[in-house]
């Protein structure tokens, strides 16, 4: 087992059990009637533990109506509570009840509740891909939105795949440009079952812990816009720009279903100015936020072939012209491969925000990567630090796929090996292929650039209204850690809307550490049950202060 069990305590102040006075369903009134009394101080991990009887019914499944009000509860001491995320200070306690009283939960509360129940739905639509299969998850979502009076739109993309997309209005006249997009993916990279300890389809609840592949990428997300969008619509929010719902397909294979296409055919229903979308993080170290990553560019992908050719023969009398050969010694090569530092100005940008917040001696050699005389050292020394900066700062070539012969006793005419290249935007791929082919220096080797590289889009602008609000709320949400300007390594469906003139942020707005995030495409993928109701409650306050008018 390596599971780690939360010890904190989730008390703080009297602990609260939530009673339900009426019957309740996940996707029940929005007014939970409860009646709040003190109990003993319980600890998160013994409150949502199965041995705790607390949610666990016979026979081993799980009874949602416990969860859902120990959810409640939670969102309730969230305030208070530095578990896990450790707000450093600013919220405040929930105001404490004595028995018999009862109240009506606030109804944005109780979106989160039912929030947590969503995803759990949705984990449980296998929506891996290959072959992604989104059409059913579409269509649960579809059917719930309809449930609240919102018109929503199932989009077919492909056979078996389709989007789903819903507006709530802010006047007759819709104003593209202003409206505000909420995107999320449907699909989600499979599972090798056999390496997980639960169910990767159950939503199973451990320690804390909702787990099940998507719990994060991206049907946390996905459950969080849900909540946000169906709230705004309960509470008759006055909006002054339109907010759209968008769950695309095939985000995770970037193929035919993807957003691309929805783009290509369906522009105009969810055409906007303004989207969030995942893509950054709420990154979490010792316990606390250390610096909310809004992620405003991306980095472009694209595959070289490597293909070494030579003369097929008996293995029996082995030549020197063996095509593996060749390809194994082009491949060690490349793997020796650094590209040259290159900061963009949101890398830039990124460095110099996160160089208070690293201790003395890291933060001594990335303050020193732009000086002449150490900077070649300390830029070597901060790559070393961390994958992620590594790669933050350059192109990069992963070796990912070899392939070669037909039987053991063959030697084959020609072995090939996949080479998947990450390049700053606006870096040419052809720089790395000449590179790459002096190193390699040998004419059995050649480099083929694959047809599906990606496009690199200008980035998001770092001063847009959204950009500012998105960094208010979430720096004054997650107890002052700065918000710093990222730019992702990984791809997400924001680089297609930005090439289409959107100002699109990412923002998965659940504080996570690398633990979790490790576990996003491997195994036990899990979501910290806090962490979501958190993650929710930024994300609505984000979206209320961009696109709800005060009175
Ligand atoms: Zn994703």
């Amino acid at each position: 087992m390596h599971y780690h069990s939360s010890s904190r305590r989730a008390c703080f102040g009297p602990a609260i059990e939530i009673r339900h006075r009426t019957g309740n369903d996940r996707a029940g009134s929005p007014y939970l009637h409860v009646s709040m009394k003190h109990s003993g101080c319980k600890t998160l991990a013994a409150l949502l533990s199965p041995d705790s009887g607390h949610i666990m019914e016979e026979g081993g499944f799980v009874n949602w109506n416990r969860v859902l009000k120990i959810i409640a509860g939670l969102s309730a001491m969230l305030w208070a509570a530095s578990v896990p995320v450790a707000a450093q200070g600013i919220p405040q306690p929930a105001p404490s009840r004595t028995a018999r009283q009862s109240s009506v939960v606030d109804p944005t509360v109780a979106v989160r509740t039912e929030a947590a129940a969503w995803l759990a739905d949705l984990i449980k639509i296998n929506t891996s891909n290959p072959p992604g299969n989104e059409q059913p998850a579409a269509t649960f979502i579809s059917r719930l939105l309809q449930k609240e009076g919102i018109k929503a739109e199932v989009v077919d993309v492909a056979p078996g795949r389709s989007a789903v997309v819903a507006r709530l209005r802010s006047s007759v006249v819709p104003e593209p440009s202003k409206a505000l997009l909420l995107v999320a993916h449907l699909d989600t990279v499979p599972v090798d079952k056999s390496r997980w300890t639960v169910d990767p389809f159950g939503a199973v609840i451990k320690d804390g812990y909702m787990y099940g592949r998507g719990a994060i990428d991206d049907k946390g997300m996905l459950a969080a816009n849900l909540a946000v969008f169906i709230n705004l619509k309960r509470t008759n929010a006055h909006l002054n720009r339109d907010v759209i719902f968008l769950a695309t397909a095939d985000e995770e294979g970037s193929g035919d279903a993807s957003i691309r296409t929805l783009i290509a055919k369906y522009w105009d229903k969810f055409a906007a100015g303004f989207a969030i979308n995942e893509g950054g993080n709420v990154f979490v170290k010792k316990g606390k936020v250390q610096y909310i990553g809004v992620q405003a560019s991306e980095k472009v992908a694209a595959n070289i072939a490597v293909i070494a050719r030579g003369t097929s023969g008996h293995a029996s009398q082995p030549t020197k012209d063996n095509a593996v050969v060749h390809l194994a010694a082009a491949v060690a090569k490349i793997g020796t491969y650094t590209a040259p530092v290159h900061f963009t100005a949101i890398v830039r940008r990124y460095f110099e925000g996160i160089a208070p917040l690293e201790d003395d001696e890291i933060s001594k050699w990335i303050r020193s990567m732009d000086t002449t005389d150490r900077g070649e050292h300390a830029q070597r020394v901060v790559s070393d630090a961390s994958p992620l900066w590594n790669s933050m700062m350059r192109d990069t070539v992963a070796p990912t796929v070899l392939s070669a012969g037909v039987a053991n006793n063959v030697i084959p005419a020609e072995a090939r090996g996949n080479l998947n290249v990450r390049l700053l935007p606006g870096d040419p791929i052809g720089t790395v292929v000449n590179d790459l082919n002096k190193l390699v220096n040998d004419p059995a080797v050649k480099l083929e650039v694959q047809p599906n590289a990606g496009l690199a889009a200008p980035p998001s602008s770092l001063d847009s209204d959204f950009y500012n609000v998105i960094c208010r709320v979430a720096s004054r949400e997650f107890g002052g850690a700065p918000a710093l300007p990222f730019q992702s390594t990984w791809l997400t469906d924001s680089a297609q809307l930005r090439l289409h003139s959107v100002q699109a942020y990412g923002l998965v707005p659940f504080p996570l550490n690398d633990e979790d995030l490790r576990r996003m495409h491997g195994d036990d993928e899990r979501i910290p049950l806090v962490a979501f109701d958190k993650g929710v409650d930024v994300l609505m306050k984000i979206v209320t202060e961009f696109a709800v008018t005060r009175y």
